[in-house]
């Protein structure tokens, strides 16, 4: 068979059965033609790839037929749930009109003028600050390499040129490309491509659970933020540009900084006069119950990145919400800023963010992850705690977490964790997925973050599969004796 009649042959259509794919060959042919993001394609052969071939609210079904609870929102960004035909109709409708044309040479598109000025109303309040300008990207990663242009440039206009390192954490996640994997603070990426690029540098996590023992988690956050005053002292404030960071790490493992955080990394921002960023790509478009993390956060930065909520993935879009201090330096010193994607901007994609903000809104979904969704995750999730594989569980809005430990403690100094490699995470995660449920392993953590439509009831539904899968997990784990 050549290629094309293969292909044709995948799908197989009739009336009696609507739905039905060659599993096998669409998994031959993945393994043979597509290299998958952050995948060992050796294992994957041997596995086989799942097929998912269509979504409806929180739900996924596969190739076979398998219906899915999809707990982290496809990747953290399926906000409005899956099946939105009021975004595939303005989508299609704008595609028509004008699919794409670019911003580059004095030229503009009216989703984008929209969205622009939507998302200048929709920005956390920042004073003389305020954001009221917004750089389109293609993703997330892309709006985080802007802002380094940008940072950098700011710096520059300012008289300032020699400021020139941003500090990141370890353990955050900024994307994948060469400046978002460097910001980003993961070893195993820099170790494969020679990161990070020079001029940026890293402060610990706060991360109670892994730094915060003999003191509570109001001091720990302290703690943690003074990290970021040692660096810059030990960098010299003359040198620094920026600290960006992530509301609440996603990525990383859901981690919810203590209360005391933030504000004090941005005291010491503003103490030593650096640019403070948040990367909403996550925290962004309600995840935690405010449209920007940085809202519940108690903290005002200068540069946003967004991408992945505010289209609810269904079409690419990222960018940069620019607060005053640097859109004043970029607009009345700058002249050209040298940096920009073709798809800058891009109509569909404005038009898709466009139909899916206007669903969060009249849905009222950011306020009922406030106030509903959220806190019912909350209660469940502390009901998991009983289990005798869960150490304890943290979540924040619609993301949380939960660790699988050897024992359990009265604190979370005092869990024993099992042997990083018995990949006890690993396992559980297969549990899950072969049961209808996606969770996500970091290590032996254990993360949910679901798409925002979800209702009590979904929540119920999917905790029920969570506690069932802790079940078999514990029975797989006791039975290999790796229980404490
Ligand atoms: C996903 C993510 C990114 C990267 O976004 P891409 O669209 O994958 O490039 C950046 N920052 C955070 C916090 C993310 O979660």
């Amino acid at each position: 068979m050549t290629t094309n009649t293969k292909i044709a042959s995948l799908r197989i259509s009739a009336p009696e059965a609507p739905e039905s794919f060659d599993t096998q060959a669409l998994q031959q042919l993945d393994s043979a033609h597509f290299l998958h993001p952050f995948t060992d394609h050796a294992a994957l052969r041997e596995r086989g790839a799942r097929v998912i071939v269509r979504g409806d609210g929180i739900y996924l079904w596969d190739s076979e037929g398998k219906k899915i609870i999809d707990g982290m929102a496809g990747l953290w960004c399926v906000n409005a749930g899956y099946g939105r035909a009021s975004i595939a109709d303005a989508v299609h409708a704008q595609m028509l009109q004008l699919p794409f044309y670019n911003s580059f040479f004095n030229t503009t598109n009216v989703p984008a003028v929209k969205l622009a000025a939507l998302l200048a109303g929709l920005a956390p309040q920042n004073g003389p600050n305020a954001f009221q300008h917004v750089f389109f990207t293609g993703s997330g990663s892309e709006a985080n390499d802007t802002i380094v242009r940008m940072v950098r440039r700011y710096w520059q206009l300012a008289g300032q040129p020699e400021r020139q390192v941003i500090i990141s954490r370890r353990n955050a996640y900024h994307g994948s490309t060469l400046a978002g994997a460097s910001l980003g603070g993961m070893p195993g990426m820099h170790a494969q491509g020679g990161l990070p690029i020079p001029g940026i540098d890293h402060i610990g996590q706060p991360n109670y659970a892994e730094g915060g023992r003999g003191m509570s988690e109001a001091q720990f956050g302290l703690l943690a933020a003074g990290w970021l005053e040692a660096k810059i002292l030990e960098l010299g404030p003359e040198n620094v540009a920026a600290f960006i960071g992530e509301p609440v790490q996603g990525a990383g493992g859901v981690i919810i900084p203590p209360s005391t955080y933030w504000p004090e990394v941005q005291r010491i921002c503003d103490k030593y006069d650096i640019l403070l960023v948040s990367d909403e790509v996550i925290c962004g478009f309600g995840r935690l119950g405010t449209w920007f993390g940085c809202e519940l956060m108690g903290f005002t930065p200068d540069l946003i990145a967004f991408a992945k909520g505010v289209t609810s993935g269904y079409v690419p879009l990222g960018g940069v919400l620019v607060g005053g201090r640097v859109a004043h330096q970029l607009i009345e010193k700058g002249g050209d800023f040298n940096h920009g994607f073709t798809y800058s901007g891009h109509p569909s994609a404005c038009a898709a963010a466009l139909e899916n903000i206007r669903i969060l809104q009249a849905e009222r979904l950011v306020e009922r992850v406030a106030l509903e969704t959220g806190p019912h995750l909350k209660a469940r999730f502390a009901s998991l705690v009983a289990h005798p594989l869960v150490g304890h569980a943290e979540t924040c809005g619609l993301a949380a977490g939960l660790n699988l430990v050897r024992r359990k403690g009265a604190t979370v100094h005092d869990c024993e964790p099992f042997d990083s490699a018995h990949a006890v995470g690993m396992l559980c995660r297969k549990h899950m997925f072969d049961n209808g449920v996606i969770m996500r392993a970091v290590g032996d953590r254990m993360i949910v973050a679901p798409p925002l439509s979800i209702t009590t009831t979904q929540i119920d539904e999917m905790v029920e599969r969570i506690q069932y899968c802790l079940d078999l997990t514990l029975e797989e784990v006791v039975g290999k004796g790796w229980m404490a």
